[in-house]
C-alpha cells in the first residue's frame, strides 16, 4: 500500500495516516508531502508548517494550538497541542440552522414483537428485575435453572435475563441524584424487548421498595408479579418461587410471534467505545448516514455521551428543531459541567490511554469525531438521564460516556444498539442486539467473530460514507428482525450499571 493520509476538510492542516503499519520516515505521499519521521496508523501528520500558537485543524475545526513550531510531515502528537477552552454555554446559537426535513422513506420494515403498551420488541425476552443487589446472586442462580430446565419448552422465547445492578440500598434514596438510577431501572424493567412486563424480585427490607421503583404503577405491582425473598422459606423455596413465576410468564411470551412492522418502531441507541482517530472518518460518519436514513424512515435515533458532545455543542444547538430543544441541550451540558466540577474534574478526564494510542490527541478531537454519529437531521428532542424517549427523529439522550453506563441508560428506551469501536471492545448487552461497527478493516480482520460490520473501507476510498450508511441501515433492519449479532452468539452481556450521582450511605 502506498503512503496514504486522509484530510477530512480542505481547511485542515493535519491528515490521518491510513496505512496499517504506519509510514516510515522519508515516505512520500501522493500530495508530495514527505514524512519527517515514522508515523503510526491513525495518527496525525502536519500538512503545512504550523507556527507556535497557531490553530491545529481537523474536521475544519480547531482541535488545539501548537505548543511549538511544527514542520510539514511531522507527527502531531498530544503533547504538541494546547487544548482549547470548551464552547461557552452562554453564547450558543439556538435553532439558527435547522436542517430542512428530508423526504420520508416509505416501505422499510422489520419483523418485531408488538407489545400491549404500543412499543415493539426486536427480541422476545423474559426479564426478571431486581430492586437491590442483595438478591442478584439468587436471581442469577434461578436464571441458570430457568435456561436449563424451562426455556427449551418455550422455543419462541429468546432468552431469560436477570436485570441485576449495584443499586437499591445503602444509598441516600431521597437525595436529588437518586432520581436518575431509579428512573433508569424503572424504564429498563419496561424495555420493549421484555414486553414491558417484568417479573420483580425484591429482598424486603431494601430502600428501593418495588412501589418506589415503579412509582406505585398498580398493574406492575400486582402481588403475582413480585417475589419477596424475606417472605420465602429458605433458598430452595425461593428459587422454586422464581421458577414458578417465570414459567407462567414464559407461557405468555411463547405465544408471541414476530410480525411485520414499520421501521418507525425502532428506537436505536448509538454509542462509541474505544475510539481511535479513524472513528470520526469511517464508522461514526457511516452510523450518521444510517441514522439519517432511520430518521427518514420515521424511527427514533438516540445519541448520547455528554462529555463527548460538550466540545461540539456549538455544532448541535443550531441544529435543534426549536429554541426550547437547544436550551434543553444546554441544560444537560451545564448539569454535567457542574457534576464534573464537584468531583474536581472536567471533560478532559474522558480520554483514555487507548484513545491516545489510537491517535486522538484530546477530548476536542474525540468529540468532533463522536458527534458524526448524529448525522445531519434536525435535533428533535433532548431526554434527561434514564428518561424513556417517546419522541421520533434524532434525539440526544443524556448519559455519561462510560460504555456500560451509557448502554444501561439507553436501555430505558432502545430496542437496538449500534456500537462503534476503533481500538476494539467485546461489549454487549443482554436485553438488545448490539451491532458492533469497526473503524478499521484491520480490527474487523483481527476480530472476525466479534465485529458485526466493518466501516473501514471508507478510509481507503473503496466505499463512500453514503453507501456504507445504506448498508448499515439494511443490516440494522436485519438485526432487528432476529439476525444474531456476535455479542448474542457468545452471550456477551455487560453488567448493568445505573448512573448514581447521589451519595452512598
Ligand atoms: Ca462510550
Amino acid at each position: 500500500m502506498k503512503p496514504l493520509y486522509v484530510q477530512v476538510n480542505p481547511a485542515d492542516n493535519t491528515g490521518i495516516v491510513v496505512n496499517p503499519e504506519g509510514v516510515p520516515a522519508g515516505s512520500e505521499f501522493a500530495s508530495g508531502l514527505i514524512a519527517a519521521e515514522a508515523i503510526p496508523q491513525s495518527h496525525k501528520t502536519a500538512l503545512r508548517p504550523i507556527a507556535a500558537g497557531e490553530p491545529v485543524l481537523r474536521y475544519g475545526f480547531v482541535i488545539g494550538y501548537a505548543v511549538r513550531d511544527i514542520a510539514p510531515g511531522q507527527w502531531v502528537r498530544e503533547d504538541m497541542l494546547h487544548m482549547p477552552a470548551p464552547p461557552s454555554l452562554d453564547e450558543l446559537p439556538l435553532a439558527t440552522a435547522v436542517p430542512p426535513a428530508q423526504p420520508m422513506l416509505e416501505g422499510y420494515t422489520f419483523a418485531g414483537f408488538r407489545n400491549p403498551d404500543g412499543t415493539v420488541g426486536t427480541r422476545n425476552i423474559l426479564g426478571i428485575t431486581t430492586t437491590v443487589q442483595c438478591v442478584a446472586p439468587t436471581v442469577n442462580h434461578a436464571v441458570e435453572r430457568i435456561r436449563a430446565e424451562l426455556l427449551p419448552r418455550f422455543p419462541n422465547v429468546d432468552d431469560v435475563v436477570a436485570i441485576t445492578h449495584s443499586y437499591g440500598c445503602g444509598v441516600a434514596i431521597d437525595a436529588p441524584g437518586a432520581a436518575i438510577p431509579i428512573r433508569t431501572l424503572r424504564e429498563i424493567s419496561r424495555n420493549p424487548n421484555i414486553g414491558g412486563d417484568p417479573l420483580i424480585v425484591s429482598l424486603g427490607c431494601e430502600k428501593l421498595q418495588p412501589a418506589k421503583l415503579f412509582s406505585n404503577d398498580l398493574p406492575i405491582l400486582e402481588p403475582g408479579n413480585i417475589i419477596r425473598l424475606q417472605d420465602e422459606r429458605g433458598f430452595a423455596e425461593t428459587v422454586a418461587a422464581i421458577l414458578r413465576g417465570a414459567e407462567k410468564r414464559l407461557a405468555v411470551l411463547n405465544r408471541r410471534q414476530r410480525e411485520i412492522v414499520p421501521a418507525s418502531e425502532l428506537t436505536v441507541g448509538l454509542q462509541c467505545g474505544g475510539s481511535d482517530a479513524f472513528s470520526g472518518i469511517t464508522c461514526n460518519p457511516a452510523v450518521g448516514a444510517a441514522a439519517d436514513l432511520l430518521v427518514r424512515a420515521g424511527a427514533t435515533v438516540m445519541f448520547s455521551e455528554v462529555t463527548e458532545i460538550r466540545d461540539a455543542v456549538h455544532l448541535l444547538t443550531p441544529r435543534a428543531a426549536t429554541r426550547e430543544v437547544a436550551l434543553d441541550l444546554i441544560r444537560e451540558m451545564r448539569w454535567y459541567d457542574e457534576y464534573l466540577a464537584r468531583g474536581g474534574a472536567d471533560r478532559s478526564a474522558n480520554t483514555t490511554p487507548g484513545n491516545k494510542r489510537g491517535g486522538l490527541s484530546n477530548i476536542v478531537e474525540k468529540a468532533l469525531g463522536s458527534v458524526a454519529k448524529a448525522g445531519s437531521s434536525p435535533l428533535n428532542y433532548v431526554a434527561t438521564h434514564g428518561e424513556r424517549v417517546k419522541a421520533k427523529g434524532l434525539v440526544f439522550a443524556a448519559t455519561p460516556a462510560s460504555d456500560f453506563i451509557c448502554g444501561t441508560q439507553q436501555l430505558a428506551s432502545m430496542n437496538l444498539h449500534v456500537f462503534t469501536t476503533g481500538e476494539g471492545s467485546p461489549y454487549g448487552l443482554s436485553l438488545v442486539p448490539v451491532v458492533k461497527v469497526s473503524s478499521r478493516t484491520a480490527l474487523a480482520e483481527k476480530w472476525p467473530d466479534l465485529i458485526d460490520f466493518d466501516a473501514g473501507p471508507i478510509a481507503t476510498g473503496e466505499v463512500t460514507v453514503a453507501d456504507m450508511g445504506q448498508r448499515l441501515f439494511a443490516y440494522i433492519l436485519e438485526a432487528a428482525s432476529g439476525r444474531r449479532t456476535w455479542a448474542e452468539h457468545w452471550k456477551l452481556g455487560n453488567a448493568l450499571s445505573p448512573f448514581n450521582p447521589g451519595p452512598v450511605t
